[in-house]
């Protein structure tokens, strides 16, 4: 049963890619328009506040809830970004690594991506009326690989900061590269995180666990009928077959339906 089934895409960079490695992570401005566009003509587009309220007042989101997520805190976020959801009136969440505002991606670059220079406290204020922040550690960390007690710090630490500059509460995070187990599940709930993503693909309801939420992940250059299938599948894989598969998998189970009638 669909009952309050939602979505969360995930995108990261709002600008045209510097190089093949970006294709995946950066949506030009005019696709994530079209995306956007869509969105609001399609479906409904929700808060990640409005997920938590619906969770704990256990009231059904209305069909076709999507949440938008953006990753990272890139500046690309507040120049291109932020005009489109702006002008098509959709809340989204960006999550903010927290410890290198204002600085560049270094996590990236010493992989060999481009640098990219992150918000600054100044933009993030600016886009307060609209976007709401999440914290994505200090130092987009690998969580489970560093031990329980800077883990902690990754975490509840991002959390104070944000907290801080914007006097508000921050309830919300997302796993770095998707990573968790449940020692760090654990410590997001003890820093007081009410929602946490994952980046595992798929459909939420009311009987996900809101600290691993899933989401789908918006590749750079998806289009938007790309967009469009992933929307309808749940699934980051909007192959040509998916539909076929879908379509598949639905008879086979009407037939084993009907075997127990
Ligand atoms: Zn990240």
């Amino acid at each position: 049963m669909a009952e309050n089934r939602f979505l969360i895409l995930m995108y990261h960079m709002i600008s045209t890619p510097r190089s093949d490695s970006e294709i995946k992570y950066a949506c030009t401005p005019g696709l994530f328009e079209k995306h956007m566009r869509f969105i609001r003509q399609n479906c409904n587009a929700v808060s990640l506040d409005d997920i938590v309220t619906h969770h704990i007042q256990r009231i059904p989101l209305p069909e076709n809830s999507v949440v938008i997520t953006i990753d990272d805190g890139f500046e690309d976020n507040f120049i291109n970004g932020y005009p489109i959801l702006q002008k098509y009136s959709i809340p989204s969440t960006i999550f903010l690594t927290a410890g290198m505002l204002g600085e560049k991606n270094s996590w990236m670059s010493s992989r060999g991506f481009p640098e990219r220079k992150l918000l600054s406290w100044y933009q993030i204020k600016q886009m307060q009326d609209l976007v709401g922040f999440g914290a994505h550690t200090l130092n987009h960390v690998c969580l489970p690989e560093i031990g329980r007690d800077t883990a902690r710090k990754e975490i509840s630490e991002s959390k104070a900061i944000i907290e801080e500059n914007l006097g508000a509460e921050v309830k919300h995070f997302a796993y770095p590269y998707g990573l968790l187990n449940e020692q760090v599940v654990k410590l997001v709930k003890e820093a007081g995180f009410k929602s946490a993503c994952t980046t595992r693909s798929g459909f939420n309801n009311s009987s996900t666990d809101m600290l691993k939420l899933r989401r789908i992940e918006i590749f750079g250059n998806d289009s938007l009928w790309k967009v469009k299938q992933k929307l309808k599948f749940g699934t980051n894989e909007a192959s040509v077959f998916q539909p076929l598969k879908y379509y598949a998998s639905r008879v086979v189970s009407r037939i084993a339906g009907n075997q127990h009638q």
